[in-house]
């Protein structure tokens, strides 16, 4: 019988690209996939460390899958680390939680199976935190994507930013463009076998810098990213998404794209993270609250309508109310469809940790809910707008409030709720909104 591997994903779409890696590298090898953790052989945490909060997460998994083979008179799974946390924490990891069998760092995803048959065969504390080679290609079987409908297509690793607050360099390493060819040629992939629809995706998509213009050739633009969002337009790949992008180098040449190509979906993912001059120095973000209102000028009035969403931090070191009131006042300007609101966590090992005057946990609250409140109230008026527009949406799966209600995403990736009659999930509808809620829409089929 094979052995059983179960892996548990979190954090962000990077990491569940690299499960759906690894979980193809582990089925070549001869191990079957399992989505219980209970009765497993194997398992795998692929972990975020974003913020200290996820990363205590996975210890207290940690113990709860060794307790749980305890319980069921089970032998201890192999318990493998992987992703940032494993990066970062290394073989300290060994230490903190000694029923750990494996580290496996943030390139090691294609040595998993050599590394669980090392262990089997003995050798204690595997642990592998090098580079990819680099004779190592994206290769997902789609028996292994989390859905048969959309596909997530990494364009870029790493991350050369080095903003202060972010662990995201130390973790994933310096940028790391994948060839134009090999990107499209999976796109292409993706299409036949009935994909509709994939997301570019990368810490930073537009700092996309392969080292060669294989694949681009035929294709314009005013940066390696706009030439590829045209070379994959041009694919026919129904619906194109692309997350995320940095402000520095975001060129409006990629709303010229999206002029140019229906395909290319409305919607920009755009962190600003603070609306303060002076917070943003000290996040070292290499933009000031002007420069990113320009970018979203050039967003906003392009011929399509564009979905705009963002991050923001509050409670940075040192941010005061001035600061914060500076924030409050570019969301308003903003307009955003969207916004990911973080309470500024401590990493350790990023410059940011090194500031002293840190803002009371009792005042990040009150921001951050002082934020959200600000746009929900926002939110109301740009999802109001959708009320008697008729968008189109895939269709994903049942809705979770009545069977006869359906969900998926609009090409500006607002979840859309509607009656379903005989649609199937993979088809893409044209959806007549007769309701906004705070973080949804509702309607029925247009036609
Ligand atoms: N690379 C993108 C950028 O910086 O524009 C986003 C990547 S990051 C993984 C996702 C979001 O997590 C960031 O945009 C930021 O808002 C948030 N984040 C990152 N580090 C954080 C920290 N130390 N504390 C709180 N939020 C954080």
């Amino acid at each position: 019988m094979k052995s059983k591997v179960y892996i548990e994903t979190f954090g962000c779409q990077m990491n569940v690209a690299d499960t759906e890696r690894a979980a193809t590298g582990l089925r070549k090898a001869g191990y079957d996939l399992t989505t219980v953790a209970a009765g497993a052989d194997v398992v795998l945490l692929n972990t975020c460390s974003v913020r200290e909060r996820a990363e205590r997460k996975v210890f207290r998994r940690i113990g709860e899958i060794r307790n749980q083979a305890k319980r069921a008179g089970q032998q201890k799974p192999l318990i493998g680390v992987m992703g940032c946390v494993a990066q970062l924490e290394g073989a300290a990891i060994f230490e903190a939680a000694p029923s750990v069998d494996l580290i496996i760092g943030t390139q090691a995803t294609d040595r998993i199976p050599s590394m669980i048959e090392r262990a089997r065969g003995g050798e204690a504390s595997v642990i592998d935190l090098d580079e990819r080679q680099e004779d190592e290609v994206w290769d997902v079987s789609p028996a292994e994507r989390r859905s048969p409908y959309v596909a997530f297509v990494p364009i870029i690793e790493g991350c050369n930013k080095f903003c202060s607050f972010c662990i995201v360099p130390y973790s994933r390493g310096r940028e790391k463009s994948r060839g134009a060819l090999e990107i499209v040629t999976e796109v292409n992939r993706l299409r036949n076998l009935g994909y509709k629809e994939v997301h570019l995706i990368g810490q930073n998509v537009n700092s996309y810098r392969p080292k060669s213009q294989e694949g681009l050739e035929r294709f314009s633009g005013a940066t390696p990213f706009s030439r590829l969002l045209r070379a994959v337009a041009a694919t026919g790949m129904e619906r194109i998404k692309f997350t995320t992008s940095f402000p520095r180098d975001f060129h409006p040449d990629i709303v010229c794209a999206l002029e140019e190509y229906p395909n290319l979906c409305d919607w920009i993912h755009l962190p600003v993270q603070s609306g303060s001059d002076r917070i943003l120095k000290a996040m070292r973000r290499g933009h000031t609250a002007d420069d990113y209102l320009r970018r979203v000028d050039a967003i906003k009035q392009s011929q399509r309508r564009l979905s705009l969403t963002s991050d923001i931090i509050v409670g940075f070191p040192g941010e005061s109310d001035a600061d914060f009131e500076n924030t409050l006042r570019l969301v308003r300007n903003c307009q955003y469809d969207g916004l990911f609101i973080f309470k500024y966590s401590k990493r350790a090992g990023t410059p940011a940790a090194f500031l002293d005057d840190v803002v009371p946990e009792a005042e990040k609250t009150a921001r951050f809910l002082a934020l959200e409140q600000l746009q929900e109230s926002l939110q109301h008026g740009v999802y109001g707008d959708y009320v008697g527009r008729k968008i189109s949406v895939l269709a994903e799966k049942e809705s979770a409030r009545s069977s006869e209600d359906m969900t998926g995403h609009s090409t500006c990736h607002k979840v859309v709720n509607f009656r379903a009659r005989q649609t199937q999930p993979g088809e893409i509808v044209d959806v007549m909104i007769s309701e906004a809620k705070p973080y949804s829409l509702y309607g029925a089929l247009a036609n």
